[in-house]
């Protein structure tokens, strides 16, 4: 067992399909399977394209097709069993699972990290990550025809748990293990590079959205110099006592006094409310 099989068990278990007669494994993804091809086949083999835009890739072999059978495999693995997962090699193999069932989102503020499986795979999936790097899946059942997460609606039929990660930082600390160590690794670019405008937007310094001084983010997802932060305690406090006075809600700007005007962006706070 190497890194590289690792990663490709851990794809397979997730995009990867094996016939009832044993002897034939395909894998379809929405992202590109040429790299994947290159494990198993020189450039000669075509990676298909569907109507759907899917590829696929597929790799006649029952001596693979064997071996991963005894590894966990069946051809129902997506509803029920579990997946040898190589010891000592589990970061490789989860890296595999989430570009096959796994899904990275990311926003400036927001990194946040899930798989999707059979309640078997996605137990010990959490049980793994939660050894190896301490941070803690949480897992609920998305029994629904389409169940959503942050939005996004799951496509994979056979979806019945999911596992979260429901800290940015948690996430951080999930996916900087996940992709250490990853040259020859041929995981999907797509999903990484959420990752890593994540970590640029988050490690930076920005300026403070109200008055452009340059913040540390430090790992935090801050907005606003301290200054600006105990401007807008102040301005919420001075708000509800004008509105208990004067039954109105009147916006930020109106409530600031000459100095606090000279030092701030008005359009800036106006945005705030
Ligand atoms: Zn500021």
């Amino acid at each position: 067992m190497t890194p590289l099989k690792a990663y490709v068990l851990g794809f397979a278990w997730a995009d990867g399909a094996i016939n009832s007669s044993l002897n034939y494994l395909a894998f379809v993804s929405r992202d590109d399977l040429t790299a994947l091809r290159d494990v198993f086949y020189g450039p000669d083999r075509p990676v298909y394209r569907r109507k759907s835009g899917t590829y696929q890739l597929n790799v006649t072999s029952s001596r693979i097709v064997q071996e991963l059978v005894e590894l966990g495999f069946t051809p129902q693995k997506s509803k029920q069993g579990h997946p040898h997962i190589p010891l000592g090699l589990e970061q490789y193999f989860l890296l595999g699972l989430l570009d096959g069932d796994g899904c990275i989102y990311s926003t400036s503020k927001v990194l946040r990290v899930w798989y999707c499986g059979n309640a078997e795979t996605m137990c010990l999936v959490r049980d793994v990550a939660q050894n190896l790097t301490g941070v803690c899946f949480t897992m609920r059942a998305s029994s629904t025809a389409s169940p959503h997460i942050q939005g996004r609606v799951l496509k994979n039929n056979h979806v019945c748990q999911t596992l979260d990660l429901r800290s940015s930082q948690q996430s951080q600390t999930f996916l900087s293990w996940l992709y250490t160590a990853v040259e020859g690794i041929p995981f999907f670019q797509r999903k990484y590079q959420k990752f890593l405008d994540f970590q640029r937007l988050y490690q930076t310094e920005i300026n403070c959205f109200l008055c452009a001084v340059p913040v540390s983010r430090n790992g935090t997802t801050v907005r606003y110099c301290p200054e600006c932060r105990l401007l807008l305690r102040r301005l919420s406090n001075r708000r509800s006592d004008h509105e208990k006075r004067n039954s109105y809600r009147s916006p930020f700007v109106d409530l600031l006094t000459a100095e606090e005007k000279e030092r701030i962006d008005l359009n800036a706070l106006a945005s705030l409310g």
